[in-house]
């Protein structure tokens, strides 16, 4: 089953308007119409709506980095998914493990998030992965298995064949320590077998399962050529223009030679 590779860059809290508004000329003509690969931009929520404006037409498309559950309503500071499905933005991240750890989002608030992001015409990537800790104790599977069910819980078969999963083992975010393309491999499996379980193997062979941490142009390629990895999500390479140009040249390259 070939499912289109998936390249999301997730900006975090970096860059000023100015800043992101140059990295979208910069890289917005080199997303061809007909690319072979979807290529994401994950920006600050502030800056979703210019973006969206300067990339009308083009084939990158771009991802909030979170949104609240709810639509509307007395929610101070949160961002609805139904604004951000206004701007015509294709894809939401959830569950990144920065905001399980510093916002203390628990599973229960992902698997809400998930369903009104989907709700919405929204794509959701779904954000997992394991501490040191439970690496080392050798627990990354069953930790995965459960983050998925909990994240997934009510989704229908065809929800969940059109999602992202991103496995983000947590010690390899943004610490220059990336999992090797064979532990990355086994537990994006994991991620696809938990689907299996789930919804069946037509849904598993479907959903896409990201890669994250500390993903560079330089190793994507080997993290590509895994059977259980379709695409990455990408931190700090994400950042600049060339970098993130970089990575999608290698994962062309790499579809290509396949
Ligand atoms: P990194 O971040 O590529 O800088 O390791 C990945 C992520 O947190 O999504």
């Amino acid at each position: 089953m070939s499912r289109k590779p998936i390249i999301a860059g997730n900006w975090k809290m970096n860059k000023t308007l100015a800043e992101a508004i140059d990295f979208a000329k910069a890289v917005k003509s080199a997303v061809p119409a007909d690319s072979i690969l979807d290529s994401v931009i994950g920006s600050p929520a502030l800056f979703l709506a210019p973006l969206a404006e300067e990339l009308k037409g083009s084939n990158l498309k771009l991802a909030a980095q979170n949104s609240y559950f709810e639509n509307a309503g007395a929610y101070t500071g949160e961002n609805s998914p139904a604004a951000i499905a206004d701007l015509g933005i294709d894809y939401i991240i959830i569950g990144h493990s920065e905001r399980r750890e510093y916002q203390h989002e628990t599973d229960e608030e992902i698997n809400k998030k998930a369903k009104a992001i989907i709700a919405n015409g929204v794509t959701p990537i779904i954000c997992c992965g394991e501490t040191l800790e439970t690496y080392e104790a050798g627990k990354t599977a069953e930790w995965v298995e459960g983050q998925i069910t909990a994240a997934l819980k009510d989704l229908t078969p065809e929800q969940v064949s059109s999602l992202v999963i991103a496995y983000e083992p947590i010690w390899a975010i943004g610490t220059g320590k990336s999992a090797t393309s064979t532990t990355a491999d086994e537990t994006c499996g994991v991620v696809r077998q938990t689907v299996e379980k789930l919804y069946g193997k037509s849904v598993s062979e479907a959903v896409r399962v990201q890669y994250g941490g500390s993903v560079k142009p330089e190793n994507i390629a080997e993290y590509m050529s895994k059977e259980n990895i379709d695409g990455a999500l990408v931190g700090g390479a994400s950042l600049a223009a060339d970098s993130f140009l970089a990575l999608l040249e290698a994962v062309q390259t790499q579809q290509v030679a396949k």
